[in-house]
């Protein structure tokens, strides 16, 4: 199948899903955001986790805190193991969202698709069925909590700065997830039913109200 098949087959079950919440009176309130917005927001949201576990890392290992040291590691053999760690960590991600979203579909892994959005060479993992809020944020949070805050604290645990490198650069890698998260968040105290459905093409998804 073509993408532009996979695309129109995705928004013609979109669709459907819509018109079945819609039937059951939920409202649809988009939460996307563009490709630029998220990526500048990202960063923004990404960072403050960043400096928290280098900050406890400088901390916690003084005995490495010398710029100099801190930079061998480029010169290392180590450096190829992290950067082949850090393309590894591509598709591990998308399957993180993947298997956090497959436990509360009830088409389990059926519902799941993964793929590359070839023009900006973007993986992915849509998820077609809606899941309540607390089960998108798991799917969704998945990385960011596995690769990025796990392998940071391990890293930390273990005075290790290839494995921090490896945390840090996944936090950055889930700052768009970061993001939607953030967008979420105002519906957390909404005391209305709640339905989240991946968006078929943009960045984030739709949440249903009723
Ligand atoms: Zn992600």
């Amino acid at each position: 199948m073509t993408q532009k098949e996979v695309m129109q087959n995705r928004q013609k079950h979109y669709q459907e899903v819509c018109e079945n919440l819609a039937k059951n009176k939920y409202t649809p309130e988009n939460a996307t955001v563009s490709i630029l917005k998220a990526n500048i927001l990202a960063l923004v949201i990404a960072l403050p986790f960043m400096i928290l576990f280098i900050g406890l890392f400088l901390i916690l290992h003084s005995e490495i805190n010398d710029i100099k040291e801190l930079f061998e590691i480029f010169k290392s053999s180590k450096c190829l193991v992290i950067i082949i760690a850090m393309i590894v960590s591509i598709p591990v991600h998308e399957f993180l969202h993947g298997l956090g979203w497959h436990l509360f579909c009830q088409k389990s892994w059926s519902s799941i698709q993964f793929g590359v959005m070839w023009e900006s060479i973007t993986p992915y993992c849509y998820c077609s069925e809606a899941v309540s809020l607390g089960q998108y944020y798991i799917g969704l949070l998945s990385p960011f909590v596995v690769l990025g805050i796990v392998i940071s604290i391990i890293a930390i645990c273990i005075g290790s700065i290839s494995w921090l490198i490896i945390g840090l650069y996944n936090i950055l890698l889930a700052g768009g997830d970061l993001t939607i998260a953030c967008i979420l968040l105002k519906y957390i105290k909404n005391k209305a039913n709640k339905k989240i459905l991946d968006h078929p093409s943009e960045c984030g998804c739709v949440v249903f109200l009723k």
